[in-house]
């Protein structure tokens, strides 16, 4: 499973706009981006993608939700691909924890004393030496 607070990062850290406009080509008018609805099929654009509120809307077909749920629908992805694609657009590394959360919480408290152990080795001219 993807870590939750590693999602959220990745949420606060793109862009919809950018996420969209690698799928569909937006035009700015005002505050918004619009474009053809790539969800249905249309001559005059009915998408409006906010980036005040960080989500599209189609006022043609009613499609709507924020930049993942837009890769899940253009894709067909499901919610863990989605991100994954996401993350791998803007070389975000995700988190993921395996099984109960106890279990992530004891690999981190692990990887923590090996950042240690690895930082303390180099101060230490004796281990250094061995
Ligand atoms: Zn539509």
């Amino acid at each position: 499973m993807i870590d939750n607070t590693s999602i959220e990062s990745l949420k606060a850290s793109i862009d919809i706009v950018d996420v969209i406009g690698h799928y569909i080509e937006l035009k700015k008018t005002g505050a918004n981006y619009k474009a053809c609805c790539p969800f249905h099929g249309e001559k005059t654009p009915s998408f409006v993608v906010s980036p005040s509120k960080q989500i599209y809307h189609c006022f043609g077909c009613g499609a709507g939700g924020d930049s993942i749920k837009f890769v899940m629908e253009f894709e067909k992805l499901s919610y863990p691909d989605a991100i994954e694609k996401v993350a791998s657009m803007y070389n975000f590394s995700l988190a993921y924890t395996q099984g109960s959360s106890d279990y992530s919480d004891t690999k981190r408290v692990l990887e923590a004393m090996e950042k240690w152990y690895i930082k303390n080795l180099d101060r230490n001219p004796t281990a250094t030496k061995y």
